[in-house]
């Protein structure tokens, strides 16, 4: 039990460990010929977890937000920095401004990012991305040559790379049958245009399976991680990878009210706060705990608590615990550590709420 009185709630970031996680998924992968852009979206540009990542040796960091990429440049974060996220079209200038590559699947788009680019005598890198069946971003396999032929007659427009992403929207699986598919249009692509596609972005955490077991790399040679640097664990099972750690990142809530409580509630049972019932079995008498973190700190489904700690519920600034069978009984003042899934974390990261503390 923590008595100094940090700040709570609060992120404990262990950087040796998100510096070993990295680490650890760069060897992994660069032995396989795949270099990692490491995702910074889930950290809000969080300009201490960016640096452990390139002392890491990732090759470059991306983020969905060009706000995200400003606040890295600003900390004089020095890398390659790469959009991952469509660029709009209200956004272009400072786009073409702050990063060196995006990601793109619109001609409208690139066009407007090649006249921005222009503008400030800079070339713009573009990885086109390309849709593989997980029905989010991308250009449908057959138009590809038709856009490729126009990307590369815009000026201050460089082709740097094809893409791809999987497993975000329908959790559809990396697999032996859509990476070689990726590749074979890779190849087929530099056949007919006679050019050299230097980057073929394979996806995201959710590939990492595939990337370390997988017979035929083809042409692969690049993964943008995020989650699995962050969190220790892969993204389409949830499981651990090995050797990584998954409490690098932690949250610290403070207790304001413990009590032993019936379990069940009385009177007229309607909707709570977030639109959910109550449970209603009769488990006795309980010791019930309050932590003052809510659904404006964290995604309270995305906790994992300490063991003897049962999470019964949450609103907007309240977490109710069983604590019953936790090893000692909780106070108030006392803290409480959870570990977070990757919405958990997302979340927790960007409200202005929750401190976040470097711990090593
Ligand atoms: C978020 C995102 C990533 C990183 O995903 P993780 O699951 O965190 O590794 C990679 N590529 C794109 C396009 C993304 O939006």
């Amino acid at each position: 039990m923590n008595r100094s009185r940090l700040t709570a709630p609060r992120l404990q970031i262990d950087l040796d460990k998100v510096y070993h996680n990295a680490q650890v998924l760069v060897s992994r992968l660069n032995e396989r010929g795949i270099s990692v852009t490491g995702v910074t979206k889930a950290t809000l540009g969080f300009p201490e977890i960016a640096r452990a990542w390139l002392r890491a040796g990732v090759s470059g960091l991306a983020d969905s937000r060009i706000e995200n990429i400003d606040t890295l440049r600003r900390a004089n974060v020095v890398a390659t920095f790469v959009l991952i996220r469509s660029p709009m079209l209200s956004q272009v200038d400072q786009v073409s401004a702050l990063a060196d590559v995006s990601l793109n699947t619109e001609l409208e788009v690139i066009r407007s990012l090649s006249s921005a680019a222009g503008k400030l005598n800079r070339t713009h890198g573009i990885v086109l991305m390309v849709e593989l069946g997980d029905l989010r971003e991308g250009i449908m396999p057959e138009l590809m040559d038709k856009t490729v032929a126009e990307v590369l007659r815009l000026p201050n427009i460089s082709l740097e790379g094809i893409g791809a992403n999987l497993a975000c929207r329908s959790g559809v699986s990396p697999d032996a049958v859509n990476m070689a598919k990726l590749s074979s249009l890779v190849d087929s692509l530099e056949l007919t245009f006679g050019i050299v596609i230097n980057t073929v972005s394979g996806g995201n955490s959710a590939n990492l399976d595939w990337a370390l077991s997988c017979v035929n790399i083809g042409r692969i040679n690049n993964l943008r991680l995020g989650e699995a640097l962050l969190l220790g664990c892969e993204p389409l099972h949830r499981k651990t990878i090995e050797g990584l750690h998954t409490d690098a990142i932690t949250l610290i809530a403070e207790v304001i009210e413990s009590k032993e409580k019936p379990s069940r509630p009385w009177g007229e049972i309607a909707q709570s706060a977030f639109g959910e019932v109550a449970k209603n079995d009769d488990t006795g008498s309980r010791t019930q705990s309050i932590l003052a973190i809510g659904c404006q700190d964290v995604d309270p489904e995305g906790l994992m608590a300490p063991s003897g700690i049962v999470i019964l519920g949450a609103s907007s600034d309240h977490l109710v615990v069983d604590s019953s069978n936790y090893p000692s009984r909780l106070s108030v003042g006392d803290e409480v550590s959870f570990q977070l899934n990757y919405s958990a974390l997302l979340r927790a990261m960007t409200s202005p709420y929750v401190a976040k503390v470097i711990t090593c």
